[in-house]
């Protein structure tokens, strides 16, 4: 393979030869995309199931389905969604035709994480070539089967200076975030977000960072707690709890805290058995580095339920955890595990309390059937995305842009908000010839009064 270097002055020229701004070019390329996709399904599903036992369904539902139907989308919308728009022109710059443009940034970098390895490496990847881009991938070093497909997947699709995977792992990010791009798309940690925003800067490049963070999930006593332990144990233990969004720790009503307790621990024996290491559906840890992370985190906590680790299989049970210390490990840090903390609240205040100890996370839960309350929180607290009465699922409604806020990361995508971040708008005005007033051009002695007049009525 050609240098990093040597990749990205191919990839500029590329661009400059202006090819990938022909939207039928783009069409072909997305359309081979989906093609080779559908092909390697199988592939992509066992190469899930080497990397951290994540079952065929887990990952469809989560993963391949959602990279379908965001292809399918691009395919079916990129026309309308690269014409320029014509805007309503202001009386201001009478006469004139208004427009925005739609143009793509240039070369493209993409970090993914290995969570989610298929989705978060080629839903950033279809927006951007769909914008009209050139990319350079980097999947994560940590899930090696996924990558390896990516990469195949990638080299079957497109010539080499259109779209590139790179695998590796922090020395090859490292001489990639080197570089000088047009724009960045990161996906991982809230600590490596800061690398990426730091070497950004160098270049004044534009970044897009999808972080993670503690998302709260708030339940009141108005609602049915069955149906909530359903919806919060899914959320919860779907890809082993290892999901950005996954609700981090629950804040419930005094009062209803004990049957809460109750009601999850059977839901979560009714979904996985009582030995979930026995379960398919049960995805592992997917390091032991991890593990150890884990283990640590409830070390010296109350465990009401779970708890078993087992290091040399990556396994790590559901676990719920009793009433932590706000200034306790598992408080302190996005958990990303299968282990959730049950606090309590009498009072707003006491909400308040507890979440003035996070930053702004990216996903917020609410389960309530208080109108009035639901929407409260939602307008008090600052966070990327949120559910009333669910977890996870506003990931699943294109048409919702996906992002976070402060510490949960910059920007956003998904549908067309994805295919708007990987565009720089560009505004042309067309001014009409066959009308110039002179009252903009000087001498401009006895025009104050009507310029006041102008901006102050029509401005
Ligand atoms: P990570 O930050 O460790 O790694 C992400 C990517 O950055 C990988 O490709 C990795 O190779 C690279 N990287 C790691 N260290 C680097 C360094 N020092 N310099 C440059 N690049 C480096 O994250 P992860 O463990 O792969 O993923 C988990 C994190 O990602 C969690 O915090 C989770 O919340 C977050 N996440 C966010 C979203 C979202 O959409 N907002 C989605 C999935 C995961």
């Amino acid at each position: 393979m050609k240098s990093i270097p040597n990749i990205l002055a191919s990839h500029k020229a590329l661009f400059l030869s202006q090819k990938t701004k022909d939207v039928s070019y783009r069409l072909s390329l997305l359309k081979a995309l989906k093609t080779e996709i559908i092909k390697r399904e199988q592939d992509v599903l066992d190469a899930l199931h080497k990397d951290f036992k994540k079952s065929e369904f887990e990952t469809y539902i989560s993963e391949f389905g959602l990279v379908l139907s965001e292809i399918n989308l691009a395919i079916k919308k990129l026309k309308s969604w690269s014409k320029p728009k014509r805007i309503r022109p202001s009386i201001l710059t009478f006469p004139s035709i208004d427009y925005i443009y739609k143009e793509p940034y240039g070369s493209v970098l993409v970090i993914a994480p290995w969570n989610y390895p298929f989705l978060l490496a080629l839903d950033p990847l279809i927006m951007a070539i769909a914008a009209g881009n050139t990319v350079v991938l980097k999947p994560s070093e940590l899930t090696k089967n996924t990558s390896k497909v990516i990469t195949q997947i990638i080299k079957q699709v497109f010539p080499e200076d259109v779209c590139i995977s790179i695998e590796g792992g922090i020395p090859v990010a490292t001489e990639l975030l080197a570089q000088k791009w047009d724009y960045i798309f990161f996906t991982g940690s809230t600590r490596v977000g800061k690398i990426v925003a730091e070497a950004a800067a160098k270049h004044l490049t534009p970044v897009t960072l999808e972080l993670g963070g503690k998302s709260p999930c708030i339940i009141d006593d108005t609602v049915d707690v069955k149906l909530v332990a359903r919806r919060l144990v899914w959320g919860k233990l779907l890809n082993g709890g290892q999901t950005c969004i996954a609700p981090d720790f629950v804040i419930a009503k005094s009062n209803i805290k004990a049957n809460l307790v109750k009601a999850l621990k059977k839901e979560i024996t009714r979904r996985y058995g009582e030995n979930p290491m026995n379960s398919g559906d049960f995805p592992r840890i997917i390091n032991s580095k991890n593990v150890k992370r884990l283990t640590a985190l409830i070390e010296n906590e109350h465990i009401p339920f779970g708890g078993d680790i087992d290091e040399s299989t990556s396994y790590i049970s559901p676990t719920l955890i009793d009433n932590p210390k706000l200034d306790s490990k598992i408080m302190s840090e996005e958990i990303f595990g299968p282990i959730l903390p049950i606090l309590n609240y009498d009072t707003e205040d006491d909400i308040s309390h507890i979440l003035s100890h996070i930053e702004k996370p990216l996903a917020f839960y609410m389960f309530s059937n208080d109108k009035k309350f639901s929407k409260k929180m939602i307008r008090t607290y600052s966070f990327g995305g949120g559910v009333i009465n669910d977890t996870l699922v506003h990931f699943g409604n294109a048409k919702l842009p996906f992002g976070g806020i402060g510490a949960s990361g910059i920007g956003n995508y998904h549908g067309k908000h994805g295919f708007d971040t990987f565009s720089h708008k560009k505004a042309i005005m067309k001014r009409g010839t066959w009308l110039d007033p002179s009252f903009r051009y000087p001498p401009y002695r006895g025009k104050i009064n009507l310029l006041k007049k102008v901006f102050k009525y029509f401005g």
